[in-house]
């Protein structure tokens, strides 16, 4: 499968090694080389086998990480070694991971390269914590959107469109503008009961879930001390977990019972 000269950007989904693809598996017993990021979850890079040179171009503590151009550089340098580079990044890597960035900088420098898809981490928090995305009835579409903008720049999305009591609502990357986030959804309309739910590190050991109402996220959020990486998943498709959840699901506290009781979603 591992031409020579080529770049694989394969996603590594979003931490259980169990959630790789068959494909994305394949790539890693066969590299040359593996260049991954922070998100890269340790259960993953165990499989890389013993002798594969690995780079991590993420953070690690008391490191710098490498600037994306200076990624994008090392991709072509490695693949120009006539090497099979895996480049493993959490997730997808065409949802919020840069990979079209790496892509495009590989095509406009002759380099071949093969897009893996993984599971990502909507897909994953949502399916374990028995969430759907979607609910006959109940939520008709996900948007999935970024909580952080580039450093310096104000969270300015479209509030209006994204309080959409129809649909289900996931968020990346918003933990630090969590507070923001809820306040301006409710003033833009989505109702402050709307259930809610914060995960961090899922389908990992060590995951940890917060379920509450939107305008009490982001206290409940603050108190149980929850860090990065942490997915927001907001509607009224979250209370169904209350008949769905299936996995640890002695780690959380909810209190919107009553509210899925009342609005009847408890079929
Ligand atoms: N390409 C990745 C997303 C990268 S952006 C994907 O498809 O999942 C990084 C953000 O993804 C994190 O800040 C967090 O919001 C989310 N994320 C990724 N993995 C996660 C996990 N295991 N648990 C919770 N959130 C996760």
């Amino acid at each position: 499968m591992c031409e020579q000269g080529k770049v694989y950007l394969v996603g590594a989904g979003p931490g259980d090694p169990e959630l790789l693809t068959l494909k994305a598996l394949r790539l890693i017993e066969r590299a040359d080389v593996v260049v991954y990021d922070r998100l890269v979850a340790e259960g993953v890079l165990e499989l890389v086998p013993e002798g594969v040179s690995r780079i991590n171009v993420g953070k690690a503590s008391g490191h710098h990480s490498l600037a994306q151009p200076e990624i994008n550089e090392l991709l072509v340098r490695l693949a120009r070694g006539k090497r099979c580079v895996v480049r493993l990044k959490g997730g997808d890597p065409f949802v919020f991971g840069r990979g079209s960035e790496e892509a495009l900088y590989l095509r406009r420098h002759g380099i071949p390269f093969e897009v893996v898809p993984g599971i990502t981490a909507a897909t994953a928090c949502s399916a374990y914590a028995g969430v759907p995305l979607t609910h006959r009835g109940v939520s008709r579409g996900v948007r999935l959107v970024t909580g952080h903008f580039q450093e310096g720049q104000v969270l300015d999305l479209d509030w209006r469109s994204l309080a959409d009591p129809q649909s289900t609502l996931v968020v990346y990357m918003g933990l630090s503008n969590l507070q923001l986030i809820a306040r301006q959804l409710i003033q833009a309309g989505l109702p402050a009961d709307t259930p809610a739910l914060a995960v961090q590190d899922g389908t990992l050991p060590q995951q940890r879930r917060v379920f509450a109402c939107l305008r009490e996220l982001p206290q409940r959020v603050a108190r149980a001390g929850m860090a990065a990486p942490l997915l927001l998943i907001i509607g009224r498709t979250v209370a169904l977990a209350d008949q769905l959840d299936w996995y640890l699901a002695d780690d959380d506290t909810r209190e919107y019972g009553h509210v899925a009781a009342q609005r009847g979603l408890s079929a």
